[in-house]
């Protein structure tokens, strides 16, 4: 099957063929045609699976005809990396429809965007809280609203939007076409899907199952030695980009300092950054000069960065979902990717929920060589090469990993590369 099945404008379709489509994913395949219809839909897919251009390139087609100059189309995301993500991609499939759109979202000025709205688009892509903004000192008009999308709505509603996003859904028409996008379906997205769409078609594309490309692993070490085994693990593994999680923004800032004094070119992106810092550190990754990026999970939302070929849990997330969403970040469309994921005793409940979404025990891995027992040292769990003390005899027999492979998966770790 290729795009030109699907009968869109050929000025759209140029647009695909520039971003070097050439196959519709499966995804594209079942909601393309649907949303053609101006059917309204629910899309259970996670981030990696196409699913932005299936939404797009529908949306694209629609606008192709009636007016111009007045938004059309309202795409609402959780973070500003997404938005921007939706915005370069309806500007890279739309970039022969001569259809405009603007980015709306927080801690960027509201004039520029305020401008950019009053010269006229026929898309929106925005963040809930600047929008309510928008809408509420009438800097928008959505009175002629056709499409309304939510992307990531699961994600939306963790970061608490769903009261901004009943808000905004009392200032758009009634009489619309609405898609809803989400990886899972929790109770209360379960409920706004009843609220805001109108008889759904559903496209269900592995829900809550990761990126079918991806090989997961599990590393046991101790807490205080996560540092030093992930120094290891990458000198000893061939990698593009690697894109690493923390629990914290202070453990995703030290980490991606540690990383950078052992020679390695990472930056950290946490929430804590201005807007230009985490857009220097997200081009600097994007473009190749950080290889690796540390992040948080809310920081990490939406990075789109096709040569991620490792995603490294430095900490397991706290909650299965949270696993889902990180690991969609390799292993993107066509691609493959590898999982690594450090846990501590305690993680063991998370591991049970984890095997039991993908439906299979993930293989303990050890390190050859790296030494496990080595004692923690006097004060902080990141740091390394602190003063050895040594431990409790207890505690360090409860380190030991018995289960398991002990060996290394040989595509996995090749001689170290050259760097
Ligand atoms: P998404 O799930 O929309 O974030 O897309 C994941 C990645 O797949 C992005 O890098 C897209 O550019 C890429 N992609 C989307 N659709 C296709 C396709 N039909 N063929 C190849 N790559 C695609």
């Amino acid at each position: 099957m290729s795009f030109s099945s699907f009968n869109l404008h050929r000025r759209i379709l140029a647009g695909v063929q520039a971003l070097g489509y050439n196959t519709p994913t499966p995804i594209q395949r079942k909601t393309i045609p649907p949303v053609l219809q101006g059917l309204d839909l629910i899309g259970l897919a996670q981030t990696g699976t196409g699913k932005t251009a299936a939404f797009v390139l529908p949306l694209l087609e629609r606008l192709m005809k009636g007016p111009r100059g007045t938004v059309r189309a309202l795409v609402i995301a959780p973070t500003r990396e997404l938005a921007e993500q939706i915005d370069q991609a309806i500007a890279s499939m739309g970039r022969q429809t001569g259809l405009r759109s603007a980015t709306v979202y927080g801690g960027v000025s509201a004039n520029l965007q305020i401008q950019k709205l009053r010269a006229g688009v026929e898309i929106v892509v925005a963040c809930p809280g600047r929008l309510l903004d928008h809408i509420n000192q009438s800097t928008i008009n959505l009175s002629h609203l056709e499409v309304l999308v939510l992307d990531e709505a699961d994600r939306m509603f963790d970061m608490g939007f769903l009261p901004d996003i009943r808000k905004i859904l009392k200032h758009v028409p009634a009489k619309r076409q609405t898609l809803l996008f989400s990886a899972t379906m929790p109770d209360d997205i379960r409920r706004l899907v009843h609220e805001v769409l109108h008889d759904p078609v559903i496209v269900q594309i592995d829900p809550g199952v990761p990126a079918y490309a991806v090989a997961h692993a599990l590393y046991p070490v101790a807490q205080h030695l996560k540092t030093e085994l992930l120094l290891e693990l990458l000198r000893h593994t061939d990698t593009e980009s690697v894109l690493i999680f923390t629990r914290t923004k202070h453990r995703a800032k030290r980490l991606g300092q540690q990383l950078e004094r052992a020679g390695h070119r990472a930056a950290s992106l946490q929430g804590n950054l201005s807007q230009n810092r985490r857009q220097a550190a997200l081009d600097g990754f994007r473009n190749g000069s950080y290889q690796i990026l540390v992040a948080t999970d809310i920081a990490a939302r939406g990075i789109d960065v096709s040569s991620i070929s490792h995603v490294i849990n430095y900490d397991m997330p706290a909650t299965a979902d949270a696993y889902t969403h990180r690991i969609g970040r390799t292993g993107r469309a066509a691609k493959t990717g590898d999982a690594f994921t450090f846990i501590v005793r305690e993680d063991e409940d998370m591991v049970n929920s984890i095997e039991r979404i993908l439906g299979e025990k993930i293989e303990r891995r050890t390190l050859h060589g790296f030494d496990y027992k080595k004692a923690a040292p006097k004060s902080g769990s990141v740091g390394v090469r602190k003063p050895l003390q040594r431990e409790p005899s207890h505690r360090r027999s409860a380190l030991r990993h018995s289960s398991g492979s002990t060996t290394q998966k040989n595509q996995a770790h090749k001689p170290a590369p050259s760097r």
